[in-house]
């Protein structure tokens, strides 16, 4: 579960997040909607605590990401800048995560079967596509087996067969009980994929809703 409560992140000029309170529930998808701008990447990092708020705070089972004892088995995260080296092959990539982790190297075989990378997993990364980089990306944040998953625009840039993949792995993962936060300015692609939905705009909540609210009347 996350819990959001009062979180506000101010830089120099701008208000990123203001005030901002919701919850993520497990064995859901929770689709964070808004503008690009609204402030739905940095509430993640603070989330992550890769931010530090300016007041608020953001719990995750109950306590700050940074102070979980193993958080890769906690929280995996896509966001939209993840570091490879180019000339390492997707398996080394997650093989070094996995070790900086403590997380066994059977995982790493397993992450890649999941999102569909087993057959170029000993490519270089430097030659993926887009969607293959997305796929690496949401591997690595599976590779702890993680109860709570945040990921930051994952359809962005794909074709609709990687769309279409994306919204079923989400449903999939919200069916075994995970906790999904899932951010996208596209409230077309959060109308087929997600239960509920927390819009921000400018950095505020706008709406905190069951999707079937919005929708049920049509
Ligand atoms: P979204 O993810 O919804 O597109 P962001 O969280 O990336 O929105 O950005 C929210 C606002 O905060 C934007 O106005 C953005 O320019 C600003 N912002 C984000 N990160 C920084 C930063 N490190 N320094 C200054 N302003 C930032
Ligand atoms: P540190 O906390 O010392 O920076 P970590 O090993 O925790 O080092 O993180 C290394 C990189 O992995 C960072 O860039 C961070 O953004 C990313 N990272 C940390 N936790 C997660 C996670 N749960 N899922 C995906 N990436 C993560």
């Amino acid at each position: 579960m996350i819990d959001v409560k009062h979180l506000t992140k101010t830089y120099a000029s701008t208000t990123a997040v203001d005030d901002l309170s919701f919850r993520v529930e497990p064995g859901q998808v929770t689709g964070f909607l808004g503008p690009n701008g609204a402030g739905k990447s940095t509430t993640m990092r603070l989330i992550l605590g890769l931010a530090t708020p300016t007041s608020g705070q953001a719990l995750v089972n109950g306590r700050p990401y940074r102070e979980a004892p193993e958080p890769m088995r906690e929280v995996g995260a896509l966001l939209d800048a993840t570091a490879v080296h180019p000339g390492r092959s997707a398996y080394n990539h997650l093989l070094a995560l996995a070790a900086t982790h403590g997380i066994g190297e059977i995982r790493v075989a397993e992450v890649l079967a999941q999102v569909g990378l087993t057959p170029v997993a000993r490519k270089r990364v430097g030659g993926f596509s887009l969607g293959m980089q997305q796929r690496l990306g949401i591997a690595g944040a599976l590779l702890g087996d993680p109860a709570v998953l945040m990921f930051d625009e994952p359809v962005n840039g794909l074709d609709p067969d990687g769309v279409r993949w994306i919204r079923h792995l989400m449903r999939g993962l919200a069916a075994e009980g995970r906790t999904i936060l899932l951010s996208s300015h596209l409230m077309s692609e959060m109308a087929l994929t997600a239960d509920h939905l927390v819009i921000i705009g400018r950095g505020r909540l706008v709406a905190d809703t069951p999707l079937s609210d919005l929708t049920s009347a049509y």
